[in-house]
């Protein structure tokens, strides 16, 4: 029984999609104007991982991530490199899905792109000014905040709160507040993006975009809306508004999942702050492996601080994990006796290392509790194959485990793939004499750098 953390109400509650075992979930995908950073690539490894646990506990996942590329950002950074909105669009959106492929992000379905969704965006629009909740002044349609009673039951604010504390820079609005729907422009530009519509050429707001594409796909009401913390207000609660005022229908998510932070030196890491890391730059220096395991050793709500000591730990944890199965392969190929016939206890303790590592899991995704778990077992089956005290059956098993658990999380633990037999370990170990001769010769920066080469192919190399 999966429990997962509702930010709507507090509170941790028991999965229950809405129709069936069909799990339909939408996570908000990035805006294309720039290579992605690690921050981004901390939620989304968090929302891959998530998915592949509904998918493990036997549910169809069917998961939308949106495309942002239509957006004031995108159209500025045009104007800045003097080329064209969207090919400066494309060009993100294609290093984005790179950048997700290499670190093993596989589980989106469809990646809806705004752009090409612009009549779904007006239907909504004319549904919202129908059931007057949104209306037109000379610089565009707004949504009409005071209209939607709900309005703050996400973020728990209210809506003097909420007015308080936006700048007013229409005065045709009604209330400071409201957002807008449709933004009134002229193709006077050269780099803007426009279509036509009932009020004027223009483009959309950001908010109409995710509920026009996930009521196209999901209708009104669906399962689980992710994405960071950062989004929570005001994109995900004028979503809600948005939403639930076009259908009627309450509420138009049951589950409402957020991603903590991805910091440095406590602050969010992010382009505007300049203090971010591309993921093209991370995976120069460490494998997506390495980065997947510092991402799940915190738990997704929570802020992960980077640093490359953390980086390192987990390239160590990584290496235990690898080496066990490395030296269990060995055991099962009869290089090394074992002495052991039957060892009817290691069920049991194969049995209870299952239900920690299960257990942390069903309980909002507690991957570093999981992990913690698995290093548990690696710590025991260690002992006792020092002391010659498992089977052959229990090794196999303990390997299955540890290569199930893999999958689960996104890892492939078999190290075989990692060491591959033939010319290919011949070639590895000759690199690595190459570089214990260039590190005799304090040939510092050379061996580091086959070092890092060799730990972007997932071999890593311990210096004596
Ligand atoms: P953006 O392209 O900025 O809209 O961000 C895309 C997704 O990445 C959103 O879900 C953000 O909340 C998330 N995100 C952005 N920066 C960070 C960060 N430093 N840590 C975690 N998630 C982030």
């Amino acid at each position: 029984m999966i429990k997962l953390y509702n930010t709507m109400t507090r509170e941790k509650e028991i999965f229950k999609p809405i129709q069936g075992n069909i799990v339909k979930l939408f996570v908000c995908g990035p805006t294309v104007y720039d290579y992605s950073h690690i921050g981004h690539a901390r939620t989304y490894i968090s929302f891959d991982v998530i998915a592949r646990y509904l998918k493990y506990n036997g549910f169809t996942v069917l998961y939308i991530q949106n495309i942002t590329d239509l957006d004031d950002k995108i159209l500025k950074r045009a104007e800045e490199l003097g080329t064209s909105p969207l090919e400066l669009a494309r060009k993100y959106e294609e290093e984005y899905l790179n950048d997700m492929a290499i670190l093993g992000v596989e589980n989106v379905n469809f990646y809806a792109r705004a752009t090409e969704h612009i009549p779904e965006i007006i239907k909504q629009i004319e549904t919202l000014i129908k059931r007057g909740y949104a209306y037109e002044t000379d610089n565009g349609v707004y949504f009409d905040e005071s209209k939607f009673e709900d309005f703050g039951k996400l973020s728990n604010r209210n809506l003097e709160d909420l007015n308080v504390h936006r700048i007013e820079l229409d005065s045709s609005k009604r209330n400071p507040g409201d957002f807008a729907l449709w933004k009134k422009r002229e193709n006077k530009a050269e780099y803007e993006m426009i279509w036509d519509s009932p009020w004027s050429t223009g483009r959309p707001g950001w908010h109409i975009e995710d509920t026009a594409i996930t009521e196209t796909y999901f209708g009104p009401q669906y399962d689980i809306h992710g994405g960071g913390l950062d989004l929570i207000f005001p994109h995900h609660e004028a979503e809600i508004a948005q939403m639930e005022a076009a259908s009627g229908k309450k509420p138009m998510v049951r589950y409402w999942m957020h991603t903590g932070f991805l910091n440095v030196k406590g602050e969010k890491m992010s382009k505007s702050l300049g203090n971010f890391i591309t993921i093209h730059k991370l995976l120069q220096e460490y494998s997506p492996e390495i980065f997947r395991f510092f991402v799940l050793s915190t738990h997704y709500r929570s802020p992960i601080d980077f640093s490359q000591e953390t980086l390192y730990q987990s390239q160590k944890g990584l290496q235990r994990i690898y080496k066990l199965i490395q030296i269990i392969n060995e055991m099962l190929e009869g290089n090394t006796p074992i002495s052991l016939e039957n060892d009817q206890e290691y069920v049991e303790k194969l049995e209870l290392a299952q239900k920690e590592f299960f257990n942390a899991m069903d309980n909002d995704f507690n991957t570093p509790s999981a992990l913690s778990s698995l290093f548990e077992l690696i710590r025991e089956v260690n002992t006792d194959i020092s002391q010659s005290n498992i089977s052959i059956n229990s090794l196999n098993q303990v390997k299955e485990l540890i290569i199930e658990y893999g999958n689960i999380l996104g890892f492939d633990f078999n190290t075989t793939h990692h060491n591959e037999e033939g010319i290919e370990n011949d070639l590895v170990n000759l690199l690595k004499d190459v570089r214990e001769k260039l590190r005799e010769k304090k040939e510092w920066t050379l061996s580091d750098d086959i070092r890092s080469r060799l730990i972007e192919l997932n071999i890593i190399l311990e210096d004596k």
